[in-house]
């Protein structure tokens, strides 16, 4: 971190700032300049509290030069991290992974019959919400632990990878003891205790962007993950907030690869909270794995006009087929495969 004063600061002031450094347990190097003085902080292990400094009088600018991320960075870990959330299904390396199902557990038949398809379609594991965060409290809520269940139910039959959404550390153990991976959606990206909590889970962690945050917030929010013992974390895309009505959220294609720079942490990509549109998913998960994410989470629904949540952005069985198809000719392009579907039902570990 480099401490820039203000032109003409005293030298007062500037060895008031070297004071504070060292209080707090850094090395101050002081360098004059021709027309002011910074002050480097050596040692800096991403616990300094920068304001701290900034408030101090004769301080122009406090410059971060390491990142206050450790764990999740590329210098921390220069290789590719791949998370395997079920035999075979490995997230971050030369496989891209395709997730899908619907947005909520509806009915034990539901969820069956949207494993099956987006099996068929070629997805390796099957999405889909039992604890729900909706904007309204009135809308459906999802089935909790009875959703869970049916979710087993479809892992049973199809072998396909459970990722399924936890809201609080309650939720979040139930989860952990019935799906593969677990899902924390955007609204809960900086719920720290919950993110410190996952981390103690020793299940895979898929962690949203949340709707108003940026690429640091998010690598911020994995850190805690990995800080408190899970290495385990796939970082997901999903769009942010703007000002435009004409989507949902605006989807954020250049995330992908400055993550990929940033950190070794695979990513994934989610059009269909990214856009809110149906019509617009295809382009985007098209866009997506061309652009380099390690999957792709896709919300599908055997009917989507009869949809409990989020039916409008719901592709039709049919549509998503065609993607994967799409979808694997891309791969192809850059050097890529897709994680092939299960070939046979298991019962995978709960
Ligand atoms: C979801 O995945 O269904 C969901 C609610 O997503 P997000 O947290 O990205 O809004
Ligand atoms: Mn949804």
């Amino acid at each position: 971190m480099l401490v820039v004063m203000k032109h003409g600061a005293s030298a007062a002031e500037i060895d008031a700032v070297v004071s504070v450094i060292e209080e707090m347990g850094y090395q101050a190097r002081p360098m004059p300049g021709a027309q002011r003085t910074a002050v480097g902080l050596v040692g800096n292990d991403g616990r300094v509290d920068s304001s701290r400094i900034s408030a101090l009088s004769g301080v122009a600018q406090v410059i971060h030069v390491t990142q206050p991320y450790k764990q999740v960075s590329r210098e921390w870990r220069p290789e590719n991290t791949v998370v395997t959330i079920a035999p075979g299904v490995d997230v971050g390396g030369k496989e891209v992974v395709i997730m899908a199902g619907p947005c909520s557990v509806e009915t034990e038949e539901q969820i069956v019959l949207a494993a099956h398809q987006v099996k068929a379609a070629g997805a390796a594991c099957l999405r889909g919400g039992a604890f729900k965060p909706r904007s309204s409290p009135y809308s459906f809520q999802g089935l909790g632990e009875v959703g869970l269940k049916y979710l087993a139910t479809a892992r049973k039959e199809t072998g396909l990878a459970i990722v399924t959404e936890a809201m609080d550390e309650q939720g979040a153990e139930l989860v952990a003891e019935y799906a593969d991976c677990i899902q924390i959606g955007a609204r809960n990206m900086q719920n720290y205790s919950l993110l410190k909590f996952v981390g103690t889970l020793g299940k895979p962690v898929l962690l949203k962007r949340g709707l108003a945050a940026t690429i640091n917030d998010l690598l911020l929010s994995a850190e805690y993950v990995l800080a408190s013992g899970n290495k385990d974390v796939i970082l997901c895309e999903r769009g942010v907030r703007t000002f435009d009505p004409a989507t949902r959220n605006m989807f954020d294609l250049t995330a992908i690869p400055i993550v990929q720079q940033m950190s070794h942490l695979p990513i994934v990509a989610d059009p269909s909270h990214g856009t809110g549109i149906r019509d617009l998913v295809t382009p985007m998960a098209r866009a997506a794995v061309a652009a380099g994410a390690d999957g792709i989470l896709v919300e599908v629904h055997p009917n989507p006009e009869r949809a409990l949540s989020d039916g409008a952005q719901s592709l039709y069985p049919d549509q998503f087929a065609e993607l994967v198809g799409e979808l694997r000719t891309i791969s192809a392009a850059i050097g890529r495969t897709l994680t092939p579907a299960p070939r046979t039902a298991t019962v995978a570990a709960g």
